[in-house]
């Protein structure tokens, strides 16, 4: 059976792994990224780099995108330069960049008016479960289009999930980190008023982690050191899950609720205290050293 190739387009942190777990389970990766350290890297893990996208997806049967934010899916899809002209048709395009619903529904419906096949398929893992490939994948799309592709997704995916239609995985994608974000929130207020309160981490830990307060933010993501030796309050919360990247999610789920009139009063909040974060303090650090600036507003009253 001759080799099957699959375009790769966005090296970065995430799309930089994903194309080099393709390369080592035996496919042909041809890739594209405007920033030379991120082809630099590629080529030395093996991916073919070209020069422009179009030369990039003219050769594959799957492209997979893995790109900042949906402006660039949306323009690196469409006109007569972009690369659902370039590609051949029936070529799947796979979108693993986190971006709005809406602008799935339209880059999906973009490729199929192209004659071509589209998934959304945003991932949960971050840079460990990219370089893992053990990605959760969360599908929008048919399931005859999934299952066509399901070989290549299971490279980098440990786990796949049907969601929905176009735009069903990115709608799965911003409810998690609505809660995650949330739950983030709570789980580090509890922590600095127990500190207001004399109480140890440890011991607010053993309590919470197996009571009614027991959540993935507490239990694998714990913001304070300590309880949990491998979270990023261990390593003076270096990421992990940067908090731009939580800020961005979070702003993509207001404007979900936005145009779908849900009432998300608590996500508002959390997408405040995010954006503040993530544009001051936190700009490199995990979501999870959000709970070192609620300590200084604590003490200072702010
Ligand atoms: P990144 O900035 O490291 O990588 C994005 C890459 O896309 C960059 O190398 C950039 O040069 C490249 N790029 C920009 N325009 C391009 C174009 N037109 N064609 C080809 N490449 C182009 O970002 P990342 O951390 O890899 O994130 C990528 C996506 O994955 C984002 O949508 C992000 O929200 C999502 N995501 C990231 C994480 C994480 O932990 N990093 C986790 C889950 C989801």
């Amino acid at each position: 059976m001759s080799q099957q190739t699959v375009a790769v387009l966005g090296l970065g942190n995430m799309g930089g792994p994903m194309a080099a777990n393709l390369v080592a389970a035996g496919y042909r990766v041809v890739g594209f990224d405007p920033a030379p350290t991120a082809n630099e890297t590629a080529v030395a893990r093996g991916v073919e780099v070209k020069t422009s996208p179009v030369l990039a997806v003219a050769e594959a049967s799957v492209v997979i995108t893995m790109l900042p934010s949906g402006g660039h899916v949306i323009d690196a899809y469409k006109g007569p330069d972009g690369i659902l002209a370039a590609a051949a048709p029936g070529t799947v395009f796979i979108d693993c960049s986190t971006i709005a619903v809406e602008d799935a529904r339209a880059a999906a419906e973009l490729a199929h008016e192209a004659g071509h096949r589209a998934l959304d398929a945003p991932v949960s893992g971050g840079v460990g479960g990219a370089e893992a490939g053990t990605l959760t994948l969360m599908i929008g799309g048919s399931e005859v289009d999934l299952d066509a592709v399901r070989p290549v997704l299971d490279v980098v995916a440990g786990r796949l999930v049907h969601c929905g239609d176009s735009g069903a995985g990115q709608a799965a994608k911003i409810c998690n980190n609505m809660i995650l974000g949330i739950s983030m929130l709570a789980v580090s207020e509890a922590f600095v008023l127990g500190e207001s309160l004399g109480l140890s981490h440890q011991a607010l830990f053993d309590v919470a982690s197996t009571a009614s307060g027991q959540c993935w933010a507490l239990t694998t993501n714990c913001p304070v050191p300590g309880p949990v030796p491998t979270s990023p309050a261990n390593r003076d919360y270096r990421p992990g899950f940067a908090s731009p990247l939580m800020s961005k999610d979070l702003t993509l789920a207001m404007q979900a609720a936005d145009s779908t009139g849900t009432e998300v009063r608590v996500g508002a909040v959390a997408a405040a205290i995010y954006r503040d974060f993530a544009f001051g303090s936190g700009r490199d650090l995990d979501f999870s050293g959000v709970v070192q600036d609620i300590r200084d507003r604590s003490q200072s009253g702010v």
